[in-house]
């Protein structure tokens, strides 16, 4: 049973009459306090409540024009609990009256959407990154490979005996960090993207003719590798393409239907040849050749001279790339250096971690 005073207003004149109200359940019965002006008994079903806003009086709309007017807030949301009245409502109601719940739900939800995108996104497409199928990738690969041909790669004149010389050093590179994975090098010539290389998630790597004469030596096409190997091993191309798709794709790849990665296939030789992997996935291969070159005993020198080589020497050529597109270049060489700084002495294995 629910019982509250308040004030009637027959709607005819502007009289309030002192009323108690009470609720049996089925019906309410309005009395007059200080007669027996007004009894009522009144279905449920024929009054209306209106929406409670702040803490402001509630009125009861009863038939004819009448109404009943209340300071007691509690009884009529008990009252609108019982007869299911105003539901949406109330939670608006229940928000305002708790502003610093409402503040804190909102800020709840901000943060779960940054989690999501900062730490979700990336582990689901690191996780969908993996479970894609060689047959997939191959064929994304191909595709990709088969457009960056068409438009910004030429066919190598490099002389045979260098290419010979080149592919010798990455198989037993390739052979050493990642001997399970088919790892493939090729060479092109690119007036487009100038001194470069870039590899496909299959596992082929290209290398540009004008990289191969911009290097002083042959180990510093060899960290190159090392680094473009890195990519690969760590998925860093399918993770990127995944990442960037959009939450549609992640589900319906989560939901099983890896297949549809290859939707996004067509994003691939772009973010090779042009817009280039995040700053963490290159930090991340230039931490791997890093550790594998100084294991070696060769030092991080060779991959700082080349990179600040290519960077210098981009200006003459119009493709942005992942190699070149940084004018972070300064700051990988710092991070290239701060890494020999902090590892022991060389010796044992180069395996990328
Ligand atoms: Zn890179």
């Amino acid at each position: 049973m629910i019982e509250f005073k308040g004030a009637y207003f027959d709607g005819k004149i502007s009289r309030a009459y002192p009323v108690s109200v009470v609720f049996d359940g089925r019906r309410l019965h309005i009395r007059g306090v200080d007669g027996d002006y007004p009894a009522l008994d009144i279905a449920p079903e024929d009054c209306a409540i209106t929406p409670p806003l702040g803490n402001t009086m509630r009125y009861i709309k009863l038939p004819g024009g009448a109404q009943c007017e209340t300071a007691d807030t509690e009884a009529v949301s008990a009252l609108e609990h019982l007869t299911g009245r105003n539901a949406g409502m109330r939670l608006v109601h229940f928000m305002e009256k708790r502003w610093k719940t409402a503040a804190a739900a909102l800020a709840g939800l901000v943060l779960c959407v940054w989690v999501f995108v900062t730490y979700g996104i990336p582990f689901v497409a690191q996780k969908i990154a993996y479970s894609v199928p060689p047959e997939l990738t191959e064929q994304m690969s191909r595709q990709a490979i088969k457009m960056l041909d068409r438009r910004f790669l030429k066919p190598s004149e490099l002389d045979r005996e260098k290419s010979r010389e080149l592919q010798g050093e990455f198989r037993r590179l390739y052979r050493e960090i990642d001997g399970d994975f088919d790892y493939r090098l090729e060479f092109r010539k690119s007036p487009y993207i100038g001194p470069n290389a870039f590899a496909l998630p299959s596992g082929l790597i290209i290398m540009t003719d004008e990289l191969v004469k911009l290097a002083a030596d042959n180990r510093e096409l060899q960290a190159i590798l090392v680094h473009e190997i890195a990519h690969v091993k760590k998925r860093h191309a399918l993770r990127s393409i995944i990442q960037n798709s959009g939450v549609f794709l992640l589900v319906s790849a989560l939901a099983g239907d890896v297949t549809s990665i290859t939707s996004t296939a067509a994003s691939l030789p772009t973010l090779l040849a042009q817009s280039g992997y995040s700053r963490k996935f290159e930090t991340e291969a230039d931490r791997a050749a890093a550790v594998y070159m100084i294991r070696k005993g060769w030092g991080t020198r060779p991959l700082q001279a080349i990179l600040l080589r290519i960077t210098r020497n981009m200006a003459g050529y119009p493709g942005e790339s992942l190699l070149s597109s940084h004018p972070l270049t300064d700051q990988r060489v710092r991070y290239l250096r701060d890494i020999e700084a902090s590892m022991p002495a060389p010796q044992g294995s180069g395996g990328i971690k």
